[in-house]
């Protein structure tokens, strides 16, 4: 602490000479201002009333850098005065050269405890290479690209080659119907598992399938209730049919269509992530029901988006991912839509963290700031793993 005290003991020459009680000051410090604390003037007066007055604003921080060998790219600095400590990144200007080695050995979707996933929605392939190895020196461990916001002259296997070869961390690819970075897509099941497919060839390692897949999208929740009875006959706990999920089809013919999907994507060496946006809160026993319903289904990894953004909420999810650690034999990716539970579920076994290293129009604000999503993951006491 560097606050610098004067004490200016006052003499009171005329104390004595008056008959009516003045007060003065006996005693007057300055203490300047800091990085941390502002700057006053302290009276202490003749009949013990202290006040303060003359406040001067905070100081700024007096920083020095600093550099931790190993992480190129960020510059540290810290405060001489409080601490204080602080990074930028030194960002260098990014290529987009790619050079495309088919004998590379692919990267395993699964193979992490839990991956922190930039989010990546441009619409050409280099703005989207760019992103990719901008997240990566970010500490990305994982990428998922929105193939549909790709304008649709770039979904060959050329430019998608690009995209999925200009990292060696594992890329998911997604191929949802709506408008992303300014394209609008309205693609057929049929196309989007093509699209989808056509991702691997050209090296993804995984790909989204919507659980709505080779189904009509609204009409599931009526379905599901009339075909709820079968699976009770079976053992099988699809209780989250109760509560009208969306985006999980028990028709036997649609799951006929999508596990032969998931044995094409198998095939051609990749993962599914089997992703579910219910649009309503579930229990826990319902989150744990529609995981393991995924899990029968054949996917690679269960991902369920649900609703709801209380407190109580949150408990329920990760009360769920708790459950799902220990009973699900595939990686989950479960979480809320609030930023609580976005941001508590990897720290209690939800295998993806979905992230956004810059945000812009099309990587909206309801997902997690890179950087501190990768704070947290790495610090063992957060993180939960220790
Ligand atoms: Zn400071």
């Amino acid at each position: 602490m560097k606050n610098k005290m004067l004490s200016l003991p006052l003499v009171a020459i005329s104390l004595f000479s008056c008959s009516q009680v003045k007060t003065f000051d006996v005693e007057v410090k300055i203490v300047a201002a800091t990085c941390i604390s502002e700057g006053y003037t302290e009276h202490i007066r003749n009949d013990g009333y202290i006040y303060r007055d003359n406040f001067t604003p905070k100081t700024d921080h007096h920083y020095s850098d600093f550099t931790i060998g190993g992480d190129d790219g960020v510059v540290y600095h810290i405060c001489d005065v409080c601490g204080k400590l602080g990074y930028d990144f030194v960002e260098q200007e990014i290529s987009t050269e790619v050079v495309i080695d088919h004998m590379r050995e692919k990267p395993v979707f699964t193979d992490h405890k839990v991956m922190a996933v930039s989010m990546i929605i441009e619409n050409n392939p280099d703005d989207a290479i760019i992103k990719i190895r901008k997240s990566e020196a970010h500490g990305a461990t994982g990428f998922m690209v929105y193939i549909s916001a790709l304008d649709p002259i770039y979904r060959n296997v050329d430019d998608l080659e690009r995209i999925m070869y200009c990292t060696n961390l594992p890329v998911l690819a997604i191929a949802y119907n709506g408008t992303f970075a300014g394209t609008t897509t309205q693609l057929s099941p049929e196309e989007t598992a093509n699209l989808l497919k056509l991702s691997v060839q050209a090296g993804a390692c995984a790909v989204d399938m919507p659980g709505y897949l080779y189904n009509n999208y609204n009409s599931i929740p009526t379905e599901n209730k009339e075909l709820k009875a079968e699976y009770v006959a079976d053992g099988i706990d699809v209780s989250f049919v109760d509560a009208n999920a969306k985006e999980i089809s028990l028709n036997k013919t649609v799951i006929a269509s999508q596990r032969a999907f998931i044995e094409d994507i198998h095939q051609l060496g990749a993962e599914v992530l089997y992703s579910a946006h219910v649009g309503v809160a579930l229990t826990t026993e319902q989150t744990v029901a529609a995981a393991k319903f995924i899990e029968y289904i054949g996917a690679d990894v269960a991902k369920l988006v649900l609703s709801g953004s209380s407190k109580d909420t949150v408990i329920d999810h990760l009360k769920s991912c708790i459950i799902l650690e220990q009973e699900l034999g595939i990686k989950f990716s479960v979480h809320g839509q609030s930023t609580l539970s976005r941001l508590m579920c990897p720290m209690f076994g939800s295998y993806i963290a979905f992230c956004v290293d810059e945000y812009t129009n099309d990587e909206t604000n309801i997902q997690i700031d890179l950087a501190t999503m990768v704070a947290i993951l790495n610090s063992p006491e957060l993180s939960g793993n220790n």
